[in-house]
């Protein structure tokens, strides 16, 4: 048998998703394996398909019961040999699951992480083949991550006290660096195959806008989208927060549909699933790119297409600069001050990141999954940058005379932010410029066919990369950098990309999206994988996911072999509940026929 085989008859899936088959390969040829994927990309398989070919067991580190005993459950349904141990199971349990796996009767044994090191479980773990170890969310070994466990420090200990060492993989959705190279470290995995993948979500538009206005473009965004369910996120709260009670209504109005539009703030939307939000704006910010693409990630759970747009100005990165010093300076007592500089140093950092994601002109989908570790095309023709015509122009001459402006204010002993100085040099005849008489200075109306806007954002420029300085202890004033000065003087160039016009929206490979399905028959469909769930006692997922239930309501197979080209239902399933939904299926054709 091969993969491909293991995974049509037992899983029912007709290929593997890009990503998994190099993650499955890898392991089949015998290499440790380290496989980074977001929650829903298929982590599991990865490692299901290859235990069933190995010879031996595969262990399954797995941190929590529940998990555990769903993944169990779900295999089981499949077809696939496999049990668990952990701590809720009687003495007389634990040694049943011990005497079945030791005579070959599994190919998967889940286990917690604190079990590996009991004598029994070792004198077990010595005596039985082990084909493969794997470490299901792998993060928690790493010290930096929220959810570091301890026990799974144990692993290495574990994998020492065996006869052979097995072959070793290792899941994650964190796909930090720090994290990454701690598990490879702390599992101590030799020369590992590491594979980032899953994180791209096609049907998301990815947009980011740079209004004058972020009030008047989001009521705009907002009219474009009237009988759309979308959530808008902020950073600061405009009101006092709501009482507990006006919350919850707010949250059920929104998720039952009967208001459309959530105002959040960033805490808003843990462990909420709903399905069918179709855009996500962000009025500012958000503090790094790991929150962006979770927060934005909410949109579109469906596959249908969905925006995330995110509003921004510069104001945004003060305020998050801002955030980050003051989130560490409550930071309690057990932290030392050269961990906090640390921490502020990689907050500062990630903002950094965050900041380039809103003044990028390259595609920002690509831009979204290198951050993340994954390599994609350079253009996904399905985003704002795509959208855009940028012009590559020569701004030399324009930065020199916005840099000797800001030379030529210090000269006189004045500095100013980035609004003034603009106004300076196109010839404005505002209050402050008579005030102060900047109406005299020599670089005063040196722009005067350029609007405030085009130099503001020259300036802004000029400030990322680092020629002009904005002294956040000043308002933020314009200073002159050592590199500004020299480019002043004639030194290097100054090109920009600036936008031309948009382009028109083209059909692209990220628009391609499910056929609509028959909602009657996904409901009665799904009726039936409820009754059948609540026989066999397990989550209704467990028996056929809404993707594989869908595909059926568009196939609508009516023998048991058509059954078994609908994506997901494999030989046991089909077998075992094969005879309901095909019955439902009937029922719903003879009811509609001829209408
Ligand atoms: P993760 O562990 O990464 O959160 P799961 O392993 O639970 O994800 O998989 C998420 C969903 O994707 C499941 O419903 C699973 O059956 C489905 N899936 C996994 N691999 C494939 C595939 N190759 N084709 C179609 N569906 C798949
Ligand atoms: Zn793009």
């Amino acid at each position: 048998m091969t993969a491909q085989d293991i995974l049509k008859q037992y899983f029912g899936y007709d290929s593997f998703r890009p990503g998994q088959d190099e993650l499955v390969r890898a392991i089949l040829s015998g290499r440790d394996t380290l496989g980074i994927m977001p929650t829903g990309a298929g982590k599991s398989i990865c490692y299901q398909v290859p235990a069933m070919l190995f010879p031996g067991l595969t262990l399954v580190i797995s941190p929590l019961i529940s998990l555990m005993k769903d993944q169990v459950g779900a295999l089981v349904e499949a077809g696939v040999p496999a049990a668990c141990i952990n701590s809720a199971m009687s003495a007389e349990e634990f040694r049943d699951a011990l005497y079945f796996a030791g005579r070959g009767q599994y190919k998967l044994l889940y286990v917690a992480p604190e079990r590996l090191t009991a004598p029994s479980f070792l004198e077990f773990a010595k005596r039985v083949p082990i084909s493969m170890v794997t470490v299901d969310e792998a993060h928690c070994i790493s010290q930096w991550g929220q959810d570091f466990r301890p026990s799974y420090l144990k692993i290495l200990d574990f994998l020492a006290e065996l006869p052979e060492r097995p072959l070793v993989s290792a899941f994650t959705a964190t796909a930090t660096a720090e994290v990454r190279d701690d598990i490879v470290q702390a599992l101590g995995l030799h020369e590992p195959f590491i594979k980032t993948t899953g994180f791209d979500r096609p049907n998301l538009y990815f947009a980011v806008e740079q209004p004058t206005s972020k009030g008047m473009k989001l009521l705009q965004l907002l009219n474009e989208r009237k009988d759309k369910s979308g959530i808008v996120y902020c950073s600061t709260r405009y009101h006092a927060g709501l009482d507990p009670d006006e919350r919850r209504e707010n949250q059920d109005d929104f998720l039952y549909d009967r208001k459309t539009i959530m105002v959040a703030t960033n805490a808003f939307g843990m462990g909420i699933d709903k399905s069918n939000v179709s855009f996500v704006i962000h009025y500012n910010m958000p503090k790094n790119m790991e929150s962006y693409y979770q927060e934005a990630g909410r949109a579109g759970r469906d596959g249908q297409p969905a925006d995330c747009i995110l509003l921004y100005s510069g104001q945004d990165v003060r305020m998050a600069e801002f955030l980050i010093e003051r989130s560490h300076e409550a930071e309690d007592e057990t932290i030392d001050e050269a961990t906090r500089q640390q921490l502020i140093a990689r907050d500062r950092e990630r903002l950094r990141q965050m900041t380039f994601y809103c003044t990028t002109t390259e595609c920002l989908r690509h831009y979204i999954l290198r951050y993340f570790g994954e390599n994609s095309p350079m253009s996904c023709g399905h985003c704002s940058s795509c959208d855009t015509n940028f012009e590559e122009m020569d701004a030399t001459m324009d930065a020199r005379k916005i840099l000797s402006c800001v030379y030529r204010l210090d000269e006189r002993g004045r500095a100013f932010g980035k609004t003034v100085v603009s106004a300076i040099l196109t010839g404005s005849k505002n209050e402050k410029i008579t005030q102060f008489h900047l109406d005299t200075l020599s670089t005063y109306n040196i722009m005067p066919d350029s609007t405030a806007v085009y130099v503001r954002r020259l300036i802004d420029m000029l400030l990322e990369r680092g020629y002009l300085i904005a002294d956040p202890d000043r308002m933020n004033v314009l200073v002159l950098a050592r590199t500004g000065n020299a480019l002043m003087r004639g030194r290097g160039e100054f090109r920009v990309k600036l936008p031309k016009e948009k382009k028109p929206a083209a059909a692209k490979q990220y628009a391609a999206l499910a056929e609509d399905v028959d909602e009657k028959l996904f409901d009665a469909l799904r009726d039936v994988r409820t009754r059948l769930a609540a026989r066999a006692g397990v989550p209704p997922y467990v028996i056929f996911s809404n993707a594989t239930l869908a595909d059926m309501a568009a196939k609508q197979p009516s023998s048991e072999f058509d059954l078994l080209s609908v994506r997901g239902v494999g030989d046991a399933k089909a077998r075992r509940y094969g005879k309901e939904f095909l019955a439902a299926i009937q029922k719903y054709r003879d009811e509609n026929l001829g209408k």
